[in-house]
C-alpha cells in the first residue's frame, strides 16, 4: 500500500529541493501518495496566511510529513513556521545524523554521531521577563523572598527542565539507537553547575538507560563534550541533550561533517513526524537550480527509515554516497572550489543518484 505523506516544498530554494528529493524517493520504488501542502513566504505573500489549517490538518492525519525550508521574515511579518509546526504537533525530539561521507571535505573524516535534542523545553521555552517591567520586579522581589538576589537592571530568562521532557526524549533516544543498529548513548548537560535542571535531565536518562541494558549508556558534561567531539569524534555515537545544547551541538555536528548542504533532520512528536534539511531556504539562489539537495535527500532517508522501508533506506543513501564519493555530478558546494565549473545543479544532482540506485 501507498504511504501517504504530507509534501510541502516551502519557499525560496525548497521547491527545487523538494522537487530533487521527491524524485529520488519515487526512484527507490517505494510507492508514496503525495499530499502538496503549502506553507512559508510565499505562501504568505499569496493569503497573507503562512501556514494554512489545511497544512496542518493533513500533516495531522497523514502523521509524516517531508518539508523544504522556509523564510522567516527577520523583525517584521509572520512567525516561523518550524516552531509554529513543533509547538502544534508536539513535535519534541529533533534528530540530527551528522555522517562524514566520502568525497565531503571535512577535517573530521570519523565522524558518524547522531544527536537527539528536546525541543520543547529548557532555555527556549520561552519564559522571560524583560529587563524594566513590572513582572521582572515582581519575580525579582519573589525571588530575594527565596533568598537569590538578581541585579535590578537584568533581564531574566527560565530554564525549565521536567522529568517528563527528559523521560521522553531519552526514551526516543535509546528507541533509535536500538531500531538503528547503535551501540551507545551519551547523555551531556552541565549538572555540576545546573543541579535542579541539568542534574534533573541526568538522573532522569539513568534511569532509562536501566530499561535498555542492550545498550551502553554514559555521560559528559557539555563543554568536555565539544573538547572530545573535535578531538575524538569516533568515540561517540547518539548523543541526547537538552535544547539549548543541542542546537549548539546540532550545528557543530553539520560542521564536523562538511556543512549544512548535508546536514538533514527529522522533528519526531506524539501527533507526527516531520523530516526536513537543517540549512534555510537560502533565498538568495531561488529559481537558480544551484543548491545542494543531499540535505533534503538525506532527510528522505530517515523518513523511509521511519516508515519502515529499510531497505529502500539503505539504497538512496548508498546511491547518495556513490554520487558525492565520485565528486563529479555534485553541486558547487562539494567541489573544490565554489566557482568549479564543472558543478551540477540541483535536479543534475538527482539525476545522478537515481542513476547510481542500487
Ligand atoms: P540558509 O541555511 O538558508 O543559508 C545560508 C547559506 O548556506 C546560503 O547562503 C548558502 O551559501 C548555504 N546553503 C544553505 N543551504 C544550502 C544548500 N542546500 N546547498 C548549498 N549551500 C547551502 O540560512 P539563512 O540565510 O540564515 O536563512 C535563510 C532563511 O531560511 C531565513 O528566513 C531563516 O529563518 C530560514 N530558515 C529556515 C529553516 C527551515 O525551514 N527549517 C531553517 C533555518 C533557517
Amino acid at each position: 500500500m501507498a504511504h501517504t505523506v504530507t509534501f510541502i516544498p516551502g519557499d525560496g530554494t525548497g521547491p527545487e529541493l523538494a522537487e530533487a528529493t521527491r524524485r529520488v524517493l519515487e526512484a527507490t520504488c517505494v510507492p508514496f501518495t503525495w499530499d502538496r501542502r503549502e506553507a512559508g513566504l510565499d505562501e504568505y505573500e499569496r493569503s497573507g496566511n503562512p501556514f494554512p489549517d489545511e497544512t496542518l490538518d493533513s500533516i495531522k492525519r497523514n502523521r509524516v510529513g517531508i518539508k523544504g525550508p522556509t523564510t522567516t521574515p527577520v523583525g517584521s511579518g509572520h512567525r516561523s513556521i518550524n516552531v509554529l509546526l513543533r509547538r502544534e504537533l508536539d513535535l519534541y525530539a529533533c534528530i540530527r545524523p551528522c555522517k562524514a561521507y566520502d568525497g565531503v571535505r571535512t577535517r573530521f573524516p570519523e565522524t558518524d554521531i547522531v544527536i537527539v535534542r528536546e525541543n520543547t523545553e529548557d532555555l527556549y521555552a520561552g519564559i522571560e521577563f524583560e529587563r524594566g517591567t513590572p513582572e521582572n520586579a515582581e519575580l525579582r522581589a519573589d525571588l530575594e523572598k527565596l533568598g537569590a538576589k538578581v541585579r535590578e537592571d537584568a533581564g531574566i530568562s527560565i530554564k525549565p527542565i521536567s522529568v517528563f521532557g527528559s523521560e521522553r526524549i531519552a526514551r526516543a533516544a535509546f528507541e533509535y539507537a536500538r531500531a538503528n543498529g547503535r551501540r551507545k548513548v551519551t547523555a551531556a548537560h552541565k549538572a555540576n553547575i545546573m543541579k535542579f535542571s541539568d542534574g534533573l535531565f541526568l538522573e532522569v536518562s539513568r534511569r532509562v538507560a536501566e530499561d535498555y541494558p542492550d545498550l551502553e549508556f554514559e555521560d559528559r558534561i557539555i563543554d568536555n563534550l565539544c573538547n572530545q567531539l573535535v578531538s575524538r569524534p569516533e568515540e561517540y555515537d547518539v548523543i541526547v541533550l537538552p535544547n539549548l545544547y543541542g542546537d549548539i551541538v546540532s550545528d557543530l555536528g553539520a560542521g564536523m561533517v562538511g556543512g549544512l548542504g548535508v546536514a538533514p533532520g527529522a522533528n519526531i512528536g506524539t501527533e507526527a513526524a516531520m523530516f526536513e534539511a537543517t540549512h534555510g531556504s537560502a533565498p538568495k539562489y531561488k529559481g537558480q537550480n544551484k543548491v545542494n539537495p543531499t540535505a533534503l535527500m538525506l532527510s528522505g532517508v530517515l523518513m523511509l527509515r521511519h516508515l519502515g522501508e529499510s531497505d529502500a533506506a539503505d539504497r538512496l543513501e548508498s546511491a547518495i554516497a556513490a554520487v558525492i564519493r565520485q565528486g563529479d555530478r555534485v553541486t558547487y558546494d562539494l567541489k573544490p572550489t565554489r566557482d568549479d565549473p564543472t558543478a551540477v545543479g540541483t535536479s543534475e544532482f538527482a539525476d545522478a543518484v537515481i542513476e547510481e540506485m542500487p
